[in-house]
């Protein structure tokens, strides 16, 4: 058995620990676009393989057996890419999703969006402070607000200039309540602006959000390739993986 591990998530590194402690052969792949990422126990390879094509050609000249999707809900290119490659190649795929966040029993003034665009246009109604958490790639969606008071939350350095009156701020979770509940109230945040996700490590934002009384707009999921089933644990995982009995290291 040799897995190969598409990943750059927290449950991706988790799924790496528990499969190096299982003692079975996983290489994990991050997109490199993260100067200094955490790295997952195990082999780490880092980088593009070329598409979907270069995907395959490398599932076969490594030797994998099994492909694990783990990526972000939101890399949908790179899950696309391990179903076409999966399927060229002849592996089983395996994708762990973590659930969203719709399933919260605090969506007290939630809105959903199913485009950037309609983020843009409900929140803009909704505040003129907004906090933009939705992640670097969205953040030309935004450029229309160069008047308003925009505090935006980044892993990675920002490449090009964002308007005047914006503030960026580069942190990474996991976020703890308080410092998120004294983020949004220095910067007299109106409107939170995420997308769905999901998971603990950045969810303390959605509860200052409730706390301070501000309307969340989110946007939802894009829909998965179809015919891919994914699993919401690693522990699904190694179920599917055929290794699920065995107990964690240590
Ligand atoms: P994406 O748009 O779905 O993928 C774009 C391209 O990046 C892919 O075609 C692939 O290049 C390369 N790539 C993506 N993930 C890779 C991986 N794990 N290993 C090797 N190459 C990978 O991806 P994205 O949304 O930019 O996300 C990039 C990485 O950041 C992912 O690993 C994801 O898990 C992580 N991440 C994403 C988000 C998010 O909001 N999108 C948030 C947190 C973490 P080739 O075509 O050359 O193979």
């Amino acid at each position: 058995m040799r897995v190969l591990l598409l990943g750059g998530t927290a449950e991706a590194r988790d799924l790496a620990a528990r499969l190096v402690g299982l003692g079975i052969p996983v290489t994990s792949s991050l997109a490199g676009r993260v100067s200094r990422p955490r790295l997952p126990e195990g082999q780490v390879r880092i980088g593009g393989f070329g598409g979907a094509a270069g995907l395959a050609d490398h599932v076969r000249d490594q030797g994998v057996t099994h492909l694990v999707d783990a990526t972000h809900p939101f890399a949908t290119t790179m899950t696309e890419h391990a179903v076409a490659a999966a399927s060229a190649a002849d592996v089983p795929l395996v994708r762990l999703a973590r659930p969203g966040w719709g399933g919260r029993a605090d969506t007290t003034d939630w809105r959903w969006c199913a485009s950037l665009a309609e983020v843009r246009q409900v929140a803009g109604g909704l505040g003129r402070r907004p906090f933009v958490s939705s992640g670097r790639q969205t953040l030309p969606a935004f450029a229309s607000w160069a008047d308003r008071e925009v505090l935006v939350r980044v892993v990675e350095p920002l490449d090009g200039d964002v308007p005047e009156g914006w503030t960026v701020v580069e942190d990474r979770g996991p976020y703890a309540l308080d410092g998120e509940l004294e983020l949004m109230a220095r910067h007299r945040v109106d409107v939170l602006v995420t997308k769905d996700s999901g998971g603990g490590y950045t969810a303390a934002k959605l509860d200052a959000a409730a706390r301070l009384g501000i309307p969340v707009v989110l946007l939802a999921r894009p829909e998965p390739p179809a015919g891919l089933i994914a699993v919401t644990t690693v522990e699904d995982v190694l179920g599917a993986l055929g290794v699920g009995a065995a107990a964690p290291r240590g």
